[in-house]
């Protein structure tokens, strides 16, 4: 019998052999022009990623965590300020307003999208006020493994608290609300293009995606050390946040293929479904969001079935990750923040967590990107399956 063939939890080499050739001929002009950083190759992406999500602008930058900084800086948002966001989400969402000076209030999320619950933000916003120590002045939603949070809902309650609304789509770039593509829901969008993201390059990189020209003014000085409009006038604090040529290229070699990726995604998730549906806790999504499936989780019954399903894929040699095993706000780096966010008495310590720890004990994701075959996406529902 001859092994099957392995099964990549993401595969960067199917896509890779798809345009080798245009990536290497992308290369090969800038190492010819010469110029390294924000080249031609940037301005052109930057037109076509704002085409692609319907959207006036992108302004492209370093990372996704540098697009949510930078988004945060034009704002003026530092110390004193409250910024609200998810508890189940990556560190690099939190981070920033901790750098900033600022304090991250964690809220929980809804069990069945697993992003921000809209009830828990529009309480935690009304605690700060009520406790009158921090000004309420954004929100950060994720739009956690793909899927869109509930941008219009978040908006609205940003408008009704004049509170500034960023959407961190690291996970996301390609999905889309009622039609229309993330990119122009929220005030601003942060996308990443890390390797393994549904549009990702061959190093660190990013952009912020906003409908507002004044912003999309403002983030080109602050990625660029604040300048104004000669090199050396220099208007405000920035920072090097800017975009290299090389990874440009590569993304627009990748850009044309993005479409039909995601549609190989929405079919390797159709195909999950069928065979774990009923079985373990599926994705589910709700009414007119289309999830940009960047990771495929899984919720099994408690800690310990998670662990023996992993160990039984682990013999099959099926990959699987957990994102994420920690709750932030019981991470080292973010309990003393979380314990100042809200909580001074007489309130006694902030409102629990509940859901957001739970999808800690019992997530489990699977491989998912657009060159799964049938037979892949069989073979890892059977090592789940086999010691459920
Ligand atoms: C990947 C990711 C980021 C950070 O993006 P980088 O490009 O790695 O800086 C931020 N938020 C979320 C939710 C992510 O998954």
């Amino acid at each position: 019998m001859t092994e099957p063939r392995p099964i990549a939890f993401f595969d960067m080499k199917a896509q890779q052999a798809l345009i080798r050739a245009e990536i290497d001929a992308g290369i090969a002009r800038i190492l010819d022009h010469g110029r390294f950083i924000q080249g031609p190759e940037v301005d052109a992406l930057e037109a076509k990623l704002a085409g692609f999500c319907g959207a006036g602008h992108a302004v492209g930058v370093s990372s996704g965590t540098d697009a949510i900084q930078i988004a945060l800086m034009a704002e003026g948002i530092g110390p004193g300020d409250a910024v609200f966001l998810p508890a189940f989400t990556y560190t690099a969402t939190a981070e920033v307003p901790l750098v900033l000076g600022a304090t991250p209030v964690f809220v929980d999320v809804d069990p069945a999208t697993f992003n921000l619950d809209l009830a828990d933000l529009e309480r935690r916003v009304a605690l700060v006020l009520q406790e009158g120590r921090l000004r309420p002045r954004a929100v950060i939603g994720v739009d956690l493994y793909g899927l869109p949070a509930d941008w219009p809902a978040i908006r609205a309650l940003c408008d009704r608290h004049g509170m500034f609304a960023l959407d961190d789509a690291a996970q996301a770039f390609g999905g889309a609300l009622h039609g229309k593509r993330l990119g122009a829901w929220a005030h601003a969008t942060a996308c990443s293009f890390y390797p393994t993201k549904t549009l990702g390059c061959y190093g660190d990189g990013g952009a912020i995606i906003t409908d507002d020209p004044a912003r999309a003014e403002l983030y080109r000085s602050l990625r660029t050390h604040g300048e104004g409009k000669s090199r050396y006038e220099v208007l405000r604090t920035g920072m090097n946040g800017r975009l290299d040529s090389i990874q440009a290229a590569i993304l627009l070699a990748k850009l044309p293929l993005l479409e039909g990726e995601l549609k190989s995604r929405t079919q390797a998730a159709a195909w999950y479904e069928a065979a774990l549906g009923g079985r373990v806790t599926t994705p589910q999504g709700f009414a007119g969001a289309e999830s940009a499936w960047g990771i495929y989780t899984i919720l099994l019954p408690d800690a310990e079935a998670r662990a023996r399903v992993q160990a039984a894929m682990q013999a099959a040699g099926v990959p699987s990750a957990i994102y994420y095993p920690k709750p932030l706000h019981r991470q080292p780096a973010y309990a003393e923040a979380h314990a100042r966010g809200i909580g001074a008495p007489p309130l006694n310590g902030p409102p629990p967590l509940p859901v957001s720890e739970a999808l800690c004990e019992r997530c489990l994701s699977l491989p998912m990107h657009p060159y799964l075959t049938e037979a892949d996406v069989a073979r890892v529902a059977d090592a789940v399956l086999a010691k459920l």
